[in-house]
């Protein structure tokens, strides 16, 4: 096969993951190489890209390059990008998550937020994919490789290292902003609250939480007991700065 020449460029925060600075790429090819792959190999994980443009026209992943071409790469970021809505490749509002075992902060931000995620900072690679296919759940990881994984639909790659701003990142590209339920879900085990009654609970309490507190919360699914106490006050100002800046963002 005649060798070819793909000319890609990627648009919004993409650049982000390339390893230079320009944000226009020139590969050789010398065989049939599907879109997804090459787009890879500049180390955009597929989960990342939400329109590819071939010449100026919509394709999916699937699609096979064979001859020179020019490529566009597009986020998912309507806002910025407001064309040809019916051709997105990503789904852009999921409210389940699974998070590997360096997220373990957003995670507890998320929960406290009422937000869905599967955590366990044990699973394996494997276990991390498998979670997200069978359960529809999107995958957070900083490691792109997994993102890349083919059985992964959904995911998202956290830019920054601060926990605070990794969870404005999630609210933002998967517009959770609208379904917030603070307090509402398990931060150990992930698992519904629902209210208890004090003298089922009277048993888990330390003295002056008992003589001090009437209503409480209990896990469904560990049976941990929650009510408002000191740590309740910090965890409402955390869920403020976390909503402060979210509307930051917004409408900057
Ligand atoms: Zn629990």
């Amino acid at each position: 096969m005649t060798p070819f020449a793909i000319r890609l460029t990627f648009h919004g925060d993409l650049s982000f993951f390339l390893r230079s600075k320009a944000s226009t790429i020139e590969r050789q090819l010398s065989e049939r190489t599907s879109i997804k792959d090459v787009i890879e190999a500049c180390g955009v994980p597929h989960t990342e890209v939400d329109l590819i443009l071939l010449n100026g026209e919509p394709v999916d992943f699937a699609a096979v390059l064979t001859q020179d071409v020019g490529v566009d790469v597009y986020p998912p970021n309507e806002t910025h990008f407001p064309f040809f809505p019916e051709d997105r490749l990503q789904v852009h509002i999921i409210e389940k998550f699974v998070a590997d075992g360096h997220l373990g902060k957003l995670v507890r931000d998320l929960r406290l937020l009422g937000i869905d995620v599967a955590y366990d900072p044990a699973a394996d690679d494997r276990q991390l994919v498998r979670t997200a296919s069978d359960q529809e759940r999107s995958l957070l990881t900083r490691d792109r490789r997994l993102l890349m994984h083919a059985a992964v639909r959904h995911g998202y790659y956290p830019r920054s290292q601060d926990p605070l701003e990794q969870t404005v990142e999630v609210l933002r590209r998967f517009r959770l902003a609208s379904v917030l339920t603070p307090f509402s879900r398990c931060l150990r085990c992930n698992a519904p609250l629902e209210p208890a009654e004090k003298a089922k609970v009277l048993g888990q309490l330390e003295p002056l939480t008992k003589i001090y507190y009437d209503q409480f919360r209990r896990c469904r699914g560990c049976g941990q007991v929650y009510w408002s106490g000191s740590h309740f006050e910090k965890l409402q100002k955390r869920i403020e700065i976390i909503r402060s800046r979210f509307a930051g963002k917004t409408a900057g």
